[in-house]
Formats: C-alpha cells, sequence, structure tokens
C-alpha cells in the first residue's frame, strides 16, 4: 500500500527555486531516507509534504489524504520527531506525554492506557516524574520519538532524528525506530549521516539544490554511483604518494591531507603503500558517504 505520493513538488522563495520538481513514493511498512547537503531543500520538503508549507506546485497524498486540503485529516495518523526537541520544560516528562495526547483528543482512559507503554518504549518509565531540564540529550529525543507516537501514528517523520547525540545515544535511537519498523510503521527521515541512512533507510532519495539527483536502496545507490573498494591515505606525503601512484586507482580525490583512491581491484595499491614507508592507510569497501560526496561534492555547504 502507497503510505505517501509526492509528484511535481515546487517551491521558490523569492524567486529562488528551493524545491524544483520532486517525486517521492513510499509503501507501506518501509523506512524511507531523504538526504542531502545543507540547504538542499529537505526541510522544505517535509514542510510541503506535512501541509505546514504550501508549494507553489505538485501533489501530495499520504494515507490517501490530499495534502495540503486534508491535512489535518492525515496528520491525526502522522507523528513527528522535529529537528529541535520542543518539549516543555515546565513539565514532567509524564506531562508532556499528557498534554500532547490531548491535543490529539485522547481522553484520559486512553491516555491512561498508553502512558505506561510510550515511558517503557522512550527507557523512561523511572523519570516519569522528572524535570525535562534534568533529562540527557539522549533522553528527550526518546521522549521526543514517544510523543510522537501518542496517537499511534502510522507514518512517523523524523527531522534528522540524532543530530547532537553520543554514539551511545545514537545506537539506542536505532534500536527503538527498529522495534517501530517490526511493528509494521512507516518512516520517513532525513539525515546527513550516512551511516544512519545505510543502517535504517530501505530506500533513499539524495536531494541536491531542489532536485532529487539519485534514488534507490543503499546497496544499489554504491554498486552503482561509485567504484567497490576505497583505499584512504593520510598525512603530509599523501598528496605526493597520490601524485606518483594515482595510475593506480581508477578515479582518485584529495580532501585536505587525505586521498581516496577509488577501484574494483585495491591490490596493486595496497603493495606499493606497503613497500612505501611510513604512509598511513585504510582499505574499505565504497559506502554511502562516498556515494554523497561523489554525487554532491566535497565543498562545504554552509
Ligand atoms: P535543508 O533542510 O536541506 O537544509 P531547507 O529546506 O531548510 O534545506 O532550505 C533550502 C533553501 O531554502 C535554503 O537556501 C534556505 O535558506 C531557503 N529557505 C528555507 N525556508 C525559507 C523561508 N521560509 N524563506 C526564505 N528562504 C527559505
Amino acid at each position: 500500500m502507497r503510505v505517501l505520493s509526492a509528484q511535481g513538488l515546487r517551491k521558490s522563495y523569492g524567486g529562488t527555486p528551493v524545491v524544483s520538481g520532486v517525486n517521492l513514493e513510499i509503501e507501506a511498512g518501509e523506512c524511507f531516507g531523504l538526504l542531502g547537503p545543507n540547504g538542499a531543500g529537505k526541510t522544505t520538503t517535509l514542510r510541503c509534504l506535512l501541509g505546514l508549507t504550501e508549494p507553489d506546485g505538485g501533489e501530495v497524498s499520504i494515507l490517501g489524504f490530499p495534502i495540503p486540503g486534508s491535512a489535518r485529516r492525515a496528520r491525526a495518523r502522522i507523528g513527528v520527531v522535529p529537528q529541535m526537541d520542543n518539549l516543555d520544560p515546565d513539565f514532567t516528562v509524564r506531562e508532556n506525554l499528557v498534554v500532547y495526547a490531548r491535543y490529539f483528543g485522547l481522553d484520559q482512559g486512553a491516555v491512561d492506557a498508553r502512558l505506561p507503554g510510550l515511558l517503557e518504549f522512550a527507557g523512561l518509565a523511572h523519570r516519569a516524574d522528572a524535570k525535562i531540564q534534568t533529562l540527557s540529550g539522549g533522553m528527550k529525543r526518546r521522549l521526543t520519538l514517544a510523543r510522537a507516537l501518542v496517537n499511534d501514528p502510522d507514518l512517523l517523520f523524523l527531522d534528522e532524528p540524532t543530530t547532537g547525540l553520543d554514539p551511545q545515544a545514537r545506537h539506542v535511537m536505532w534500536e527503538g525506530l527498529r522495534r517501530l519498523l517490526n511493528q509494521g510503521k512507516t518512516i520517513f527521515l532525513t539525515t546527513h549521516f550516512m551511516d544512519e541512512a545505510e543502517r535504517l533507510c530501505d530506500r533513499l532519495s539524495i536531494l541536491d539544490q531542489g532536485r532529487i539527483i539519485a534514488a534507490g536502496t543503499p546497496a544499489a545507490l554504491i554498486e552503482r554511483h561509485i567504484e567497490p573498494l576505497v583505499v584512504e591515505i593520510y598525512g603530509e606525503q599523501a598528496r605526493t604518494w597520490g601524485e606518483a601512484n594515482g595510475h593506480l586507482c581508477e578515479r582518485m580525490e584529495t580532501a585536505g591531507e587525505t586521498v581516496f583512491c577509488y577501484t574494483h581491484g585495491d591490490e596493486a595499491v595496497l603493495e606499493r603503500l606497503r613497500g612505501a614507508q611510513g604512509m598511513r592507510y585504510l582499505n574499505r569497501p565504497a559506502n554511502l558517504e562516498d556515494v554523497f560526496l561523489r554525487l554532491t561534492g566535497r565543498e562545504l555547504r554552509d
């Protein structure tokens, strides 16, 4: 079943196109990732999908409801985890969930029935009466995720769910998201963490300058857009080494003091490196970050 469809989505600000003909389709039970560098148009796309920003053109439908016409009805079956935690600091953990549940029109009985499960999901059953300021960043994120589940949504939108979290907290968030996928929920997430996208997402679209420049499963994107092996060579001598030995690579990229050697067979490169004194290097399979950097470039986008 199709949970979300967007066709020809367009939005400009002050005559500058920000979203330029985006098509997206998401099936029930999928984890779909929208990737893109800063300013690519991810948040604007997300806001158009949720009916919070009116697009200049295009058709959107979520769970069968046309957006923005029936956005309110669609939102009753959607959960949203915004980029910034916007929990109410004056309330406790429990109160934050209760207030949000009321907003969705749940009565006291329904709230009481749902609360223990949500607290358990957030790993905050023992902190139900704690004030928000006393929670760690990871706890706040988990509470925001649990809060997005108060209406038992079919579809969850997450805008950069693990930005600012430490590795432990990120792994706990990923476990939570996997649990939700196992329960059959559909997830739409934006992220610029390629490892997150590779781990969680069934399918991805890469957005750059308002256009989708590549789409597919993580494995298909890697296979289609990049050589399968990479040797990273580090340090002061890396550039000089690269200039002398670049012919051993199918494609070479340089960023600062690191040379990236992309190839289908890394043996000749590794042999040459082993023979050289004091070269630091790492050989690894190509990943989504290599694809992302190849397609969107290495220049900063701030
Ligand atoms: P991303 O989420 O991928 O970083 P955004 O959708 O936030 O990208 O922004 C895309 C571009 O649109 C940026 O150049 C941003 O400055 C511009 N933009 C976003 N929202 C507005 C707005 N409300 N008014 C004017 N420009 C905007």
